[in-house]
């Protein structure tokens, strides 16, 4: 629905091939082939979330180890930032966090902009990451446009958007890469409802 969304009404809009990574909870994603929703053979394609970038990695909800969203989601960021605290490192987030609550997007945030070191570095590890998993999707895939969204995205575009790019340019082939801009959503949470109207159309044949 946010990948629609995104290319029917936000800045993807002149996209022909294009992927869409939301960042928050999990990781979620998809795919725009000239111009249409590519869905698969089975209507599961893009769980970009899912790709695994570490055999070895960290057990994922979905049962594989590694998974993507288990480096880079707010969550897995805010795990390893939780477990690093316990080894008594300093943070302006340990005043605010409790055991119960999540540590939200504007929360890391606040730390990036009080130049928190443990955050910065972190969101830093899952910035490479992102680049890494963007790269090999446009190896892969040749797009033409990468939009990212999400609510750590939303929060965090000004500080992360030049360390994913700067990330990907290290891992991508430049021709997989020469004409494609990696930009972020413009419609926030909205998006995935833009998405809803831009399939109402599809399946209707009518024009909203
Ligand atoms: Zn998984």
């Amino acid at each position: 629905m946010g990948a629609l969304g995104a290319h029917k009404f936000g800045e993807a809009k002149k996209s022909r091939n294009m992927l869409a990574v939301f960042i928050g909870t999990g990781i979620g994603g998809g795919i725009i082939i000239d111009g249409k929703i590519y869905r698969g053979s089975n209507y599961s394609a893009g769980e970009i979330g899912h790709v695994i970038v570490d055999k070895n990695g960290p057990v994922c909800g979905c049962g594989n180890k590694g998974c993507f969203e288990t480096f880079a989601s707010r969550s897995a960021i805010a795990k390893n930032i939780v477990a690093e605290l316990k080894t008594k490192k300093k943070s302006i987030l340990k005043k605010i966090i409790s055991p119960n609550k999540p540590i939200k997007s504007r929360m890391l945030a606040a730390a990036v902009k009080s130049n928190d070191r443990l955050v910065i570095k972190h969101i830093s590890n899952a910035c490479d990451t992102i680049g890494l998993v963007l790269a090999n999707s446009a190896n892969l895939m040749n797009f033409d446009m990468i939009v990212l969204g999400g609510g750590l995205i939303e929060a965090l575009d000004y500080f992360m958007l030049p360390k994913i790019k700067e990330s990907f340019k290290k891992y991508a082939f430049k021709d997989a890469s020469k004409n494609l801009k990696i930009i972020a959503n413009n419609l926030g949470d909205d998006v995935a409802l833009y998405g809803g109207i831009a399939l109402a159309e599809e399946f209707l044949k009518i024009k909203i």
